[in-house]
């Protein structure tokens, strides 16, 4: 059986461009959209896997355990992300509750997810349809999870609190930085090129059968 890898496609623009090998450490730039279409790295299906099951184990505490704990006036309170998420509804600020929500919440958990059953699909050398549906998804939902705004909001929270109070950071805070270092680590490293590259050639082998 004879591979076609003379081509690959754009996942910009679906441009179909000539076929050229990357040396490491460069990067292939496309022609009519300038989006880059291949910057190889070592074994990117097994960091996406490591990276995407760090991530998402990390945000079930990162989300439910506390971020903060305040002792003002007597007072003892704990607040974690999801609680400050609900407090944002019930005082009535549904659009800013709905932006948080889905920007540090929802978006980096599906971007994740995303990753994690590209990989796993990868591994099972599964290069159809459903693999380029998910691929365009991530490459979406990637620009909407913005956890270093929140993670801003945070500090700027705490340095704010800490004259007025007793403010302690919580596991959550840790969980949540630990997650945050995963989730931007896997969106700047998950080498999605060199999945596209297969998904050519799966194609062009499909090509080669039918023709
Ligand atoms: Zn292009």
């Amino acid at each position: 059986m004879l591979y076609n890898q003379s081509h690959i496609a754009c996942h910009e623009c679906d441009a179909l461009l000539a076929r050229v090998e990357v040396p490491m450490g460069k990067k292939l730039v496309c022609p009519r959209c300038n989006g880059t279409l291949r910057k190889p790295v070592n074994d990117p299906v097994s960091r996406g896997l490591a990276l995407s099951i760090t991530s998402l184990t990390l945000m079930v505490p990162a989300y439910f355990m506390p971020i903060m704990t305040f002792d003002m006036l007597g007072l003892d309170a704990v607040d974690t992300m999801v609680k400050g998420v609900l407090h944002l509804f019930q005082s009535g600020f549904w659009w800013m509750a709905s932006l948080v929500l889905f920007c540090s919440i929802l978006a980096p958990m599906l971007e994740s997810g995303l990753v994690l059953m590209i990989c796993l699909l990868a591994r099972g050398n599964q290069y159809g349809g459903l693999l380029v549906t998910l691929l365009k998804s991530q490459s979406r939902i990637r620009r909407w999870a913005m956890l270093e705004v929140y993670m801003l909001g945070i500090l700027v929270a705490y340095v704010k609190m800490i004259d007025s109070g007793q403010v302690h950071m919580g596991v959550g805070m840790i969980c949540f930085s630990c997650m945050l270092l995963s989730t931007t680590l896997n969106t700047v490293m998950f080498d999605t090129h060199a999945i596209w590259e297969k998904v050519g050639q799966y194609r062009g082998e499909l090509n080669e059968n039918r023709a």
